[in-house]
């Protein structure tokens, strides 16, 4: 079978190459269980990196698709949303934002956040906005993206870039400051509360606050960019909530669909009320189908309890983890925050990911040198203890090779 893949990867397909794919196909699943194509049952610790957000198969979301579906797909927005409106109410009350854009990825809702912080910046005179963006962020992969992704090698190739981007360092206030200082051009600051990405790594509360009070005193619009860390995987419904910070923007996708393709642009405070007719727009825009989907996982969310529920599993998975890895030599940290955990190592780690399928395990590697987990939030907590049982040793296996 592998040997038919390699053939189909190299040789035969007609999908374009843009994917370095792992040998394996899969069928079907249920829960935090996934079947492959030739029958073998693996535990879902990725969950199609943080999307599959109720696990695969969920009867309720099944049953809501289906019944959606047997209605209508698709409209358009040329008409009344009434799923649009219902769902950016559960979101606004949720985010504290005031007004929702529906789109169809992470990308793309991020690319309506840079296009709204330019706009904000015109509306103010300023002719050439420029964002602040964070060194090891991601952000997508289209144009505007790409420039304001924190990685070089993920652009390299594809210049010119995006103008209007200045970056630096995460974590660091003292760098905001000095380039909102020579830069008269600054609209706002963009970035993940945790880089996903990149390698796990949590802007710090005390950082949050002081950054939200800074874009305050210098009329800065601060987007959070919520596509990864957001939809209740961290113990709140959004990342920013921790600091108890409330972001002009925040983008979401990833989990807001449960596995159907959804995006948000959220705005309130100063961002809110700028866009009118002809400013942006989606042709598959939070369509029928995908508002259901967000309702429903929300609401699946909520009556599971799956937002305490995430935090609490993450700390299991990052206590489990110190103790089977406790004196592990290359062992650098485990990190995290609810069901977003990663695992850093003293060198690059991708291997980890070919020896955990074997394992019959679905784990990613990002940054190098960080597993990364991001599991269903119903992940259980026996599923939990299996994760660390079968993980710890490949990694100790690995070190020690
Ligand atoms: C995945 C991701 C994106 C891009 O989302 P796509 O749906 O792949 O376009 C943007 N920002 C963050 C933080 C992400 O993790």
């Amino acid at each position: 079978m592998a040997a038919v893949f390699v053939f189909w990867g190299c040789l035969m397909s007609h999908v374009m190459n843009t994917y370095a794919r792992l040998q394996v196909a899969f069928s079907h699943g249920r829960g935090s269980r996934i079947t492959d194509t030739e029958g073998r049952e693996y535990l879902d610790a990725l969950s199609g990196i943080a999307v599959n957000t109720l696990g695969h198969a969920h009867p309720r979301l099944v049953s809501a698709i289906a019944e959606q579906a047997g209605r209508m797909l698709h409209t358009s927005n040329l008409y009344g949303m009434t799923g649009q409106e219902a769902l950016a109410d559960k979101l606004c009350e949720r985010s504290g934002m005031q007004e929702v854009f529906f789109c169809n990825s992470g990308c793309e809702a991020n690319e309506a956040a840079i296009k709204l912080a330019r706009y904000y910046g015109h509306k103010k005179g300023i002719e050439t906005p420029t964002i602040i963006v964070m060194e090891k962020a991601f952000h997508g992969r289209t144009m505007a993206t790409l420039s304001a992704t924190g990685n070089r090698k993920a652009q390299a190739g594809f210049e010119p870039l995006v103008a209007g981007f200045v970056r630096v360092p995460y974590n660091d206030l003292e760098a905001i400051k000095s380039v909102v200082e020579h830069n008269k051009n600054v609209v706002a600051v963009m970035l993940e509360i945790i880089q996903g990405e990149g390698g796990i790594h949590l802007a710090s509360l005390d950082y949050q606050k002081a950054l939200r009070q800074f874009c305050d005193q210098h009329e800065l619009l601060l987007i959070c960019d919520e596509v990864q860390c957001g939809m209740a995987r961290t113990g709140k419904w959004f990342g920013y909530q921790h600091a108890g910070i409330q972001p002009d923007i925040a983008t979401l996708a990833k989990g807001l669909g449960s596995g159907v393709p959804i995006g948000a642009c959220m705005a309130g405070g100063r961002a809110a009320g700028l866009f009118g007719p002809g400013n942006h727009g989606s042709t598959f825009g939070g369509n029928p189908l995908a508002c259901t989907a967000a309702l429903t996982t929300i609401d699946v969310i909520e009556d599971e309890g799956l937002m305490a529920h995430a935090e609490c599993i993450g700390a299991l998975i990052r206590q489990l983890f110190a103790e089977a890895l406790a004196g592990t030599k290359g062992l650098v940290e485990i990190r995290g925050h609810g069901l977003m955990i990663g695992v850093e190592l003293d060198r690059p780690c991708g291997v980890l990911v070919g020896k955990a399928l074997e394992a019959g395990l679905l784990i990613n590697v990002t940054g190098d040198t960080v597993v990364r987990l991001l599991p269903p939030l119903n992940f259980s907590e026996a599923e939990a203890r299996e994760l660390v049982e079968r993980c710890a040793p490949l990694i100790r296996e690995f070190l020690a090779g």
